[in-house]
């Protein structure tokens, strides 16, 4: 992987899949600059892994354009696309051992011997598997057999990583730690890629940018940080970070000013404070979290979500205050919602 190839960027010019009366992409417009990594997120049924299988070739789209550099790749096979997938199911051939998985992408585009050779024990190599070539894969770890797909995507040195979910069926500590590792290795290695989870906390940890799909459309895309602190709609306050959202009369007190047509209020679980000058509040809920504690309260007829530090005693007059509130475009009722897992 270690060549002079320039990085190549991906242009996913309104693009649309429609399965019977599902349309799984809409239009959907979308670049990802060379060397990049952009996270596609979405509630289960947006539209991710299609639009990840459409730049894979694994779909043809019904309109629309895909580039990966200067070519046009729209109508090509996943084998002539110069494009790796790395699973969720691993797709590893358990009756083969790990270097003939891995070399496995090699022979389907027709890769000697030889060089088959260098490259499996170079791939394995990068994510920490080097010598074990010879092992049944079937014999590995889930964490290990996740690296094995890794490497057999690296193997066939592809401009463009795709990723879709590959850490769902890993535990919770090897998920941190493996997807740290990917970006490291995504980011040495220059590889432009696109990774799909509906995971919030991953997008937000590995990706350059994150990309929010809703019913096949694309709504929001911005780096990490920039989607969390002004996230242009409700549903995307939601989706990210589980913000609570508030309108009419509420708003006016939370945020201090009357909310124009179609406009609502984030207010971030973190954002909302007790406080004596606040809004009166009735506790529902309180759960101790070890680093923080999560209060649901009950505000003018309003559910809404605090984060506390959890030392934090509930006051006899229980109020809340919103220090910080971020006005958006209010979308939740435009479609079924499904946000917050
Ligand atoms: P998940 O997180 O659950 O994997 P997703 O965001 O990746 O969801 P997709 O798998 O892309 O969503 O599905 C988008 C929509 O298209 C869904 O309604 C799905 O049922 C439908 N769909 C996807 N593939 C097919 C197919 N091969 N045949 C019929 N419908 C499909």
């Amino acid at each position: 992987m270690h060549d002079d190839r320039q990085p190549v960027g991906i242009e996913i010019e309104r693009v649309s899949k429609r399965f019977g009366e599902v349309r799984a992409a809409d239009a959907v417009s979308l670049r990802v600059e060379p060397g990049e990594l952009v996270s596609l997120l979405g509630p289960s049924g947006s539209g991710k892994t299609t639009l990840l299988r459409l730049v894979g070739g694994f779909e043809t789209p019904d309109a629309g354009t895909i580039r990966i550099g200067s070519r046009d790749v729209t109508t090509l096979p996943p084998q002539a696309r110069p494009t790796a997938t790395v699973f969720q199911s691993y797709a590893l051939f358990p009756s083969m051992t790990v270097g003939e998985n891995v070399a496995y992408g090699l022979a389907v585009r027709k890769v000697t011997k030889a060089e088959t050779a260098r490259r499996v024990a170079d791939a394995l190599g990068l994510v920490g598997l080097a010598g074990l070539a010879e092992r049944p894969v079937a014999a590995l770890s889930g964490g290990q057999q996740q690296r094995v797909a890794l490497a057999r995507a690296l193997a066939v040195r592809p401009d463009v990583l795709l990723f879709d979910e590959p850490l769902s069926n890993l535990d919770a500590e090897l998920r941190v730690q493996t997807r740290a590792e990917i970006r490291a290795l995504q980011r040495e290695l220059g590889t432009t890629a696109l990774y799909v989870t509906h995971d919030q906390d991953e997008a937000l940890a590995l990706s350059d940018r994150i990309a929010v799909l809703r019913d096949g459309r694309l709504v929001a895309e911005g780096p990490p940080s920039a989607l969390y602190a002004e996230p242009p709609t409700a549903f995307v306050a939601r989706f990210l970070g589980g913000a609570n959202v508030v309108r009419g009369p509420l708003a006016a007190r939370l945020g201090g000013r009357e909310l124009g047509a179609g406009e609502a209020l984030a207010v971030r679980p973190e954002h909302l404070v007790p406080s004596a000058e606040g809004v009166p509040a009735r506790l529902i809920a309180r759960q101790y979290l070890g680093r923080e504690a999560e209060w649901v309260v009950e505000v003018e007829g309003e559910t809404l979500r605090l984060i506390v530090p959890p030392e934090t005693e509930v006051p006899g007059h229980l109020a809340i205050a919103a220090p910080r509130t971020i006005p958006v475009r209010d979308d939740l009722a435009e479609n079924t919602p499904g946000p917050a897992e």
